[in-house]
């Protein structure tokens, strides 16, 4: 018989999990399926794979990247450790708590290196299509290969989606946008915040993305940062020249107007106004439609697609874990495939999903969010041979961050966190983060040493 043919769609953390999980398979002497992995950028890391660009990438295509210079881990290393790949064996010692990009992407890159699955990734190679065929019961994956010029055209068993779902931004309008007196940026294409030293900045949004952005700005010598929220204030001590207000109204010449009455002079806007679910090369009856939230709507086990369980997505939840739950999703999800899971009826992988999304919703605060997670990511793990961990523990670390950041939110990353995986405390890191102007892979594990 054939061998069953898997696509997987992005070689970011997600999909690199994906390979992994193959790989740990074949290893082990399993037979494994014939996997391909398109990536539409010419290196692996997702996110993590940072590039200056904005707007368009090298082919013309919608650029992947929203990570930007400087950027540190924003939550502790040890609640997203590989539970196959510590820190601690990649580097070869102990390193501090909070990462930059760079440190993390060789951590990430250490793993798929060691496992060597980069043949199995068509790198510049952008999916363009994916239909299903009732008849033949096989998908149809059309790609570009930028490099050769060439479409392909090709059929599989099975499509992995992991194409992540922070880089379409969710851009707002406002009243006197079009004739703003200086620059608006979304949180997309924020790459550097030196641009803004000396300026008056305005951060919109109170997520995860205004906290940091405007945190770099203030690092990085911005004049003034207000931030404004719809709902509710981020609600952190902020520096003096940090200040947070309500909803933006209006925009007139250079000031912006707020809901409480109050004004600012700003030189620049910057929209952290979120992302969205985005997924242009999926026909609507295999695309997911989902809000940004722990339990994603017609997931089963928050990774089927319950109107056609061929197909399967990772990632696309709300994330406080993320590279041990993207791990966590792929054992998963390669077992399924590979018939070690059975999957149950429709009736009772909507049931599922429906229940989850429930039980997300009598959440009561951050903390449970976190424990719940926490809480699926053992689940799925109890049902393959993934390594298990802690994960009270490493919730643990999250709870810690919490209150490190609420104490001070400038501070919060001089902090160290007890490994899930080791049972050792990181070490401080040399600098504190306020005064690490230099986010260098050799800078940081200076620690240490
Ligand atoms: C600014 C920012 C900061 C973050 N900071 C942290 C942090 O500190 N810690 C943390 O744990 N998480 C952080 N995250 C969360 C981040 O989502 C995850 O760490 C992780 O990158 C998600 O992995 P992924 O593989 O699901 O998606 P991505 O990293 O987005 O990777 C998706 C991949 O799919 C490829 N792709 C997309 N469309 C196609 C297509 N049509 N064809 C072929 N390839 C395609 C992309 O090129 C990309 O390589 C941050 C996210 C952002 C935006």
């Amino acid at each position: 018989m054939a061998k069953k043919r898997v696509a997987i769609i992005g070689a970011g953390p997600s999909g690199l999990a994906q390979l992994r999980a193959f790989q740990s398979a074949k290893a082990n002497g399993e037979d494994i399926p014939e996997i391909v992995c398109y990536e539409k950028q010419s290196n692996w890391g997702g996110l993590w794979n940072y590039t200056w660009r904005t707007g368009v990438d090298k082919d013309g295509e919608p650029c992947h990247g929203s990570m930007y210079r400087y950027l540190w881990s924003n939550g502790p290393k040890e609640g997203l450790e590989f539970a196959d790949y510590s820190f601690d064996e990649h580097f070869g010692q102990e390193i501090a708590s909070y990462p930059p990009r760079a440190v993390l992407f060789d951590y990430i890159e250490g793993r798929v290196k060691k496992a060597g699955v980069r043949d199995w990734i068509r790198f510049n190679n952008v999916v363009r299509d994916v239909s299903y065929d009732d008849a033949s019961g096989k998908f149809t994956v059309t790609a570009r290969d930028s490099e050769k010029d060439q479409e392909t055209v090709e059929e599989y068993d099975h499509v992995i989606v992991a194409s992540g779902h922070f880089s379409v931004p969710n851009v707002p309008e406002y009243p006197g946008f079009d004739g703003f007196n200086g620059r608006i940026l979304h949180a997309h294409d924020f790459r550097d915040a030196r641009e803004f030293e000396g300026k008056d900045i305005l951060i919109m949004g109170s997520s995860y993305s205004a906290e940091d952005i405007g945190s770099q700005c203030w690092k990085y010598g911005a004049k003034s940062i207000t931030s404004c929220y719809r709902s509710a204030p981020m609600g952190y001590d902020w520096p003096d020249n940090w200040d947070e207000v309500p909803a933006l109204d209006r925009v007139e010449g250079r000031t912006a107007y707020f809901t409480d009455g109050t004004s600012r002079d700003v030189d620049a806007i910057i929209l952290c106004t979120g992302y969205k679910h985005h997924f242009n090369f999926l026909p609507d009856d295999l695309r997911l439609k989902t809000a940004n939230r722990l339990a994603t709507t017609d997931l089963y086990k928050g990774v089927v697609w319950v109107h056609n369980p061929k197909l399967f997505y990772l990632g696309m939840q709300d994330q406080w874990f993320t590279f041990n739950m993207f791990d966590a999703q792929a054992w998963w999800v390669r077992d399924a495939i590979m018939g070690k899971i059975d999957l149950p009826d429709r009736a009772t992988m909507d049931a599922d999903w429906k229940k989850r999304q429930a039980d997300e919703d009598a959440l009561e605060d951050d903390y449970a969010c976190i424990k719940y997670q926490g809480d699926y990511v053992a689940e799925l793990i109890a049902e393959t041979d993934y390594p298990s961990f802690d994960l009270d523990m490493a919730c643990e670390q999250f709870y810690k961050w919490k209150k490190h950041k609420k104490q001070d939110i400038m501070t919060f990353r001089n902090n160290g966190y007890v490994s899930p995986l080791t049972g050792k405390k990181a070490p401080a890191h040399h600098t504190p983060w306020k005064d690490a102007l230099d986010d260098s892979l050799e800078s940081y594990l200076q620690t240490g040493a």
